[in-house]
């Protein structure tokens, strides 16, 4: 079905004779080019036979080069720093401020850890709201602030 005539006309062999036809080659160049013998009355021949390659086509490439899809990325999130405390120095005693240990800590004092690693130290600061101080507070309840 896919072969109209002979083996000549092989699946790949058409697809070159449309892409050289569509490139305004003349049956001649295309016949050379097709090469095995193909003859420029065969080519003549098996255009006249091909839908849609009968007249110089303008736009008939068989596979179009794609155009590039433009991907909206969706734009990235920014997260709003907080007036108080960048998040890089989250996990870092407030300037000024003297990190106390565990030992040290009650309930009038910030419990925000400072670090991960032994001995724990923890903000130290007066507690504004929660177990921490304003500026600790303002990160450690940040969700609900917002809500
Ligand atoms: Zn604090």
């Amino acid at each position: 079905m896919k072969h109209f005539t002979s083996d000549t006309w092989t699946e790949g062999r058409v697809e070159r004779l449309r892409a050289l036809w569509a490139d305004g080659l003349s049956l001649t160049v295309i016949a050379r080019e097709l090469g095995d013998g193909v003859t420029r009355s065969a080519v003549a021949g098996k255009l006249s036979r091909l839908k849609g390659v009968k007249q110089r086509p303008t736009v008939v490439r068989v596979s179009p080069p794609p155009r590039p899809k433009v991907v909206r990325e969706p734009l990235p999130v920014v997260e709003k720093p907080q007036p108080t405390i960048a998040a890089a120095e989250m996990w870092h005693a407030l300037p000024g401020t003297v990190p106390i240990s565990l030992e040290e800590l009650t309930r009038d004092l910030c419990a925000w850890p400072i670090n991960d690693t032994k001995p724990y130290l923890f903000c130290g600061c007066k507690v504004a709201r929660g177990s921490f101080c304003a500026a600790h507070a303002s990160v450690g309840y940040r969700s609900d602030a917002e809500k």
